[in-house]
């Protein structure tokens, strides 16, 4: 099979690259992966998808792989849309849908970017790939690369996740840490591109990652049965996620393939510890200032700086939406809520969007019969940090108070 890709494109000029070599940025802004969707349009149809493989490979003409032996997957995709009536009764909401990135190998939606981003640097004949990392890009990076026989670097800030740290290792990367932010692990990874010859995997930074997470649009459209929600609410980092998905939902409309042209409302989520993409928003501008002093436990939302802040900030003001954020004391406690009503391994980053959901819950600016679809982009299980609390012992002899049992707290 050979790809429907003709081209990339710069996001900030439109300049044209050619796609069959390796790429990075324009003007030190990403690039955006164009298809020749009339061809797309006419070598495959919505319906055609039913027989597929519930994976994300099932959009493969929409993809950037030219040669399928070059896909290297752990069979990532086509998470669960699931409906969520207690945390919905709990908001207020009638139609409330949690799409769980928590199934994805290595327990994160950063699957979807990096088995993109590994497949095509491999087959453009990448031997050596680094990636800086907030958490979960680097478990991600590694496992993918593993599955290719790919060498992989991470670099990562001291203090991410310990379950971060362990599984980039034990997935065979060469794992560091740093003393600073993901923006310093960045750095690290430019100035030992010349010394090692590195592949440089960041973030928007080559243009393929996009293209996996867009699929998290492309499989929300089909599970609706190819119609849109009313609202998004996305845990906004890099970004990838909301730009990809805007892009997707511009293909599929492209395509054809959408019920109607209603487009919903992307609400771009942070924590008010590390917020730039909120500010720049609230400003009107349309890139961000880096966040000075960063801090959330939500890990992956630990991005002062983003190199697609302009994509992230049009796809949001295009769709009617806001960006918007949480206060940082009210992620842990939002988390152990959604875990406990519904039994969904629910990440902090996914719980600052349901802070801000409560937030235009409260202010009235979303109606109760809206229907809301919340990304939940990683597992709770990678956080033990944040999910351990001390639990009661009980005693193996003597009396056991009964009542005490079942009057203990939940959460
Ligand atoms: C990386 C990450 C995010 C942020 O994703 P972007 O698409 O880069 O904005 C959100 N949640 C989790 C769990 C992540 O690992």
């Amino acid at each position: 099979m050979s790809s429907y890709v003709t081209h990339l494109e710069a996001a900030i000029d439109g300049t044209r690259l050619p796609a069959d070599e390796l790429q990075t940025l324009h003007a030190g802004r990403p690039l955006w992966v164009r298809y020749d969707l009339e061809a797309v349009a006419r070598a495959v149809s919505r319906d055609q998808l039913n027989g597929r493989p519930p994976n994300l490979w099932r959009y493969r003409e929409l993809l950037p792989v030219v040669d399928d032996e070059n896909i290297v997957s752990l069979g990532e995709g086509m998470s669960p849309l699931l409906p969520c009536p207690a945390l919905g009764k709990f908001l207020g909401l009638e139609r409330l849908w949690i799409k769980d990135e928590s199934q994805l190998p290595t327990g994160s939606f950063k699957a979807r970017g990096l088995c993109m981003a590994v497949s095509r640097a491999k087959e453009l004949g990448v031997e050596r790939l680094a990636i800086p990392t907030a958490g979960n890009a680097g478990g991600a990076l590694a496992a993918y690369a593993a599955r290719a026989g790919l060498e992989a670097y991470v670099f990562m800030p001291k203090d991410t996740p310990r379950v971060n740290q362990a599984e980039a290792r034990l997935f065979g990367a060469r794992t560091f840490l740093v003393e600073g932010l993901i923006t310093d692990c960045a750095a690290l990874v430019r100035r030992g591109q010349e010394a090692l010859g590195w592949f440089d995997l960041s973030t928007l930074k080559e243009p393929y990652r996009i293209e996996g997470k867009k699929t998290m649009g492309l499989e929300l459209a089909e599970q609706l049965g190819w119609r849109l929600p009313d609202a998004i609410f996305y845990p906004t980092g890099g970004g990838t996620g909301l730009i990809g998905m805007w892009k997707a939902f511009d293909e599929l409309e492209q395509l054809g393939w959408l019920e109607d042209s209603s487009r919903p409302e992307l609400y771009a989520c942070q924590s008010d510890g590390c917020a730039p993409i909120v500010q720049a928003f609230a400003r009107g501008e349309r890139h961000a200032d880096p966040f000075p002093n960063a801090h959330t436990c939500a890990s992956g939302l630990r991005v002062p700086q983003a190199v697609g802040d302009f994509m992230i900030l049009d796809a949001v003001r295009r769709s009617g939406g806001e960006a918007r954020s949480a206060p940082e004391a009210d992620l842990v406690p939002w988390m152990e809520r959604a875990c406990a009503l519904e039994g969904i391994s629910l990440c902090p980053e996914a719980a600052a969007c349901l802070a801000v959901v409560a937030q235009l819950r409260a202010e009235g600016k979303l109606a109760p019969d809206r229907e809301v679809v919340v990304y939940n982009t990683g597992a709770v299980q990678k956080y033990v940090e944040l999910m351990e609390k001390p639990l009661p012992t009980l005693p193996l002899e003597g009396s056991i108070d009964w009542e005490a049992v079942a009057g203990a707290p939940t959460t």
